[in-house]
């Protein structure tokens, strides 16, 4: 018990680190970040095909501006570059996921939406209409 107390405690601080508003910011930052791959990862399971869903440019946004306000905070040249431009690809991943979902084509035989790409509804068969 006092091992164990020990490693969360450490020094009067919890874990060793030393907390503030701004760290915990930043793990939150970390979080939301690091949590896109099991998001990714467990729609391409569920798919069995490699998908990047919208969540994960969602999180990545989110977990990159969040880290990117940290760096800044703790003006770390190294660390505000990492994140300084990263935005601009998840922006547009996103706009794109837009577009497409605006795109989509709805089946006159079943009422199914399909991707703009599809000449056939793969739900029931029938020729879509372009
Ligand atoms: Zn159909």
């Amino acid at each position: 018990m006092e091992f164990i107390n020990h490693l969360v405690w450490h020094d009067g601080k919890l874990l060793g680190i030393d907390w503030s508003v701004w760290k915990i910011i930043g793990w939150l930052g970390n979080a939301v970040f690091f949590s896109r791959f099991f998001v990714q990862w467990y729609a391409t399971e569920k798919k069995k095909q490699v998908v990047v869903p919208q969540a994960f440019w969602w999180l990545s946004l989110i977990g990159s501006v969040t880290l990117l306000s940290y760096s800044l905070h703790q003006q770390d040249s190294v660390f505000i570059f990492a994140y300084a431009f990263t935005w601009i690809p998840y922006i547009r991943n996103l706009m794109i996921h837009r577009q497409n979902k605006a795109a989509r084509i709805v089946c006159a035989g079943c009422g199914q939406k399909n991707p703009p790409q599809a000449n056939y509804c793969p739900h029931c068969g029938e020729k879509l209409a372009k």
